[in-house]
């Protein structure tokens, strides 16, 4: 009975270990073709940090850029913004490019939102870190220190340094007469000797004095255009929800006059205004 049940029991084992057995050398099933990355990893806007910098590819299949005989580039002054987003949303609705010269107030907040203009092939440029002119204007100093700041900010969350720049209050400004004399004379000259490039414009929106509508922005910025380069000042910041209200109807008057749209670029031709300073 006893030498029965001991073979019982290696009778048992056996099974066991040709069981498992079986189950290890059994055929694995062949390895699944992994396919197209979900839509949400490419979805520009969402909020997941990036660090490492955009392949040039990924920008490749962006907004074009198209320059002409007629050619708009709008500009956004002092985003980014809570409105980004909808100008963002209406930029690629029309499928043309844009240029926004960003601030460091609310860029850390609205980062999502500058990772979406740039993915989206939108020129993200550098307006200033703290736009406070008496900072700015005192020094050669401050002002590089400042751009060094915004620009390392940008880099920090696109991972490209820009090289397109804006001056608060344009290079014809007069304020900073107030705080250093030919001030800008010289930081203009070392802008463009270090490689930087900067831009003024030649239509103004007028959205930066106070409150205007959107007819009054519209009127404004239609107005004014014609043939050539057409640089427009318009501002991306939370009081302006009249620029945004605005843009449809500009850019539905601008197509249907012949006008296209591009982003500058180091290779756009400059409109720069008289130096005061
Ligand atoms: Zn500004």
């Amino acid at each position: 009975m006893k030498q029965l049940s001991r073979k019982f029991i290696i009778i048992i084992c056996i099974i066991v270990i040709l069981f498992i057995l079986a189950l290890l050398l059994k055929p694995q099933p062949e390895i699944v073709k992994v396919g197209p990355i979900p839509k949400a990893f490419n979805n520009p806007t969402t909020d997941l940090p990036i660090k490492e910098p955009r392949s040039k590819e990924k920008r490749e299949n962006t907004i074009p850029s198209v320059v002409s005989n007629k050619t708009i580039y709008l500009t956004f002054d002092d985003g980014p913004s809570y409105l980004t987003n909808n100008i963002l949303d209406i930029l690629s609705q029309e499928n043309i490019p844009a240029t926004f010269f960003v601030v460091g107030r609310h860029l850390e907040k609205y980062q999502a939102s500058l990772r979406r203009a740039y993915q989206d092939g939108h020129t993200i440029a550098l307006h200033t870190n703290t736009h406070n002119y008496q900072y700015i204007y005192t020094s050669d100093e401050n002002y590089f220190n400042d751009l060094k700041a915004i620009s390392d900010k940008v880099f920090n969350i696109i991972g490209q340094h820009s090289r397109i720049v804006r001056l608060p209050g344009g290079s014809s400004n007069t304020v900073s007469r107030k705080y250093n004399k030919g001030i800008i004379t010289r930081i203009t000259k070392q802008l463009t000797e270090n490689n930087y490039y900067y831009f003024d414009w030649n239509i103004d929106s007028g959205d930066a004095s106070g409150q205007l509508s959107k007819e009054q922005i519209y009127h404004n910025t239609i107005a004014s255009l014609k043939d050539g380069s057409n640089i427009v000042l318009m501002h991306d910041s939370n009081t302006k929800k009249s620029t945004v209200e605005a843009l449809p109807e500009i850019i539905k008057y601008a197509k249907e006059h012949g006008y296209t749209f591009a982003r500058i670029t180091k290779d756009t031709l400059p409109i720069r205004h008289h130096i005061n300073n």
